[in-house]
């Protein structure tokens, strides 16, 4: 039992975030709905390992995009906070509304 845990923890101690999307609760939050769905489908062995597939690259995928996104805020340069700034001014609403929709989507269990 405690093999799977280790494997397949959840919150923090899977997937420690850093601050710049307020997303770390949420994936922790996110990460304890799968996971209650898949023991409630699956014996407990595919339980853990359907859940670690469902939430391992969108977990992912938000540590990444939260850590450039701190990255980009903390720049000293003032060139580079230049090209941010402009980058971001000129970037579609569009674009900004698939990113929010990729955050707020849920798996398919
Ligand atoms: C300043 C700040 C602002 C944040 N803002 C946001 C935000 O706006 N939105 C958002 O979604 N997230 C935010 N986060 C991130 C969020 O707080 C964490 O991602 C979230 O709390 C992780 O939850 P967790 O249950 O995985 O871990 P934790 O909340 O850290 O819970 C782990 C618990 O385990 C306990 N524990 C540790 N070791 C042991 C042990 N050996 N035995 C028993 N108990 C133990 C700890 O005391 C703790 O209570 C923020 C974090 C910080 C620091």
């Amino acid at each position: 039992m405690n093999i799977y845990i280790i494997g397949a923890g959840i919150g923090d101690s899977a997937h420690a975030t850093t601050l710049n999307m307020g997303q770390g609760a949420c994936q922790a939050i996110e990460d304890a709905f799968v996971l209650s769905e898949c023991l409630h489908k699956y014996e407990i062995t595919k339980a853990f390992s359907e859940y670690q597939k469902l939430r391992l690259p969108k977990a992912h995928q938000v540590v990444k995009a939260s850590w450039l996104v701190g990255k980009m805020a903390h720049l000293k340069n003032p060139i580079l906070i230049g090209l941010r700034n402009q980058m971001l001014r000129l970037t579609p609403t569009s674009v900004n509304r698939k990113q929010n929709e990729l955050i707020f989507q849920l798996a398919e269990i």
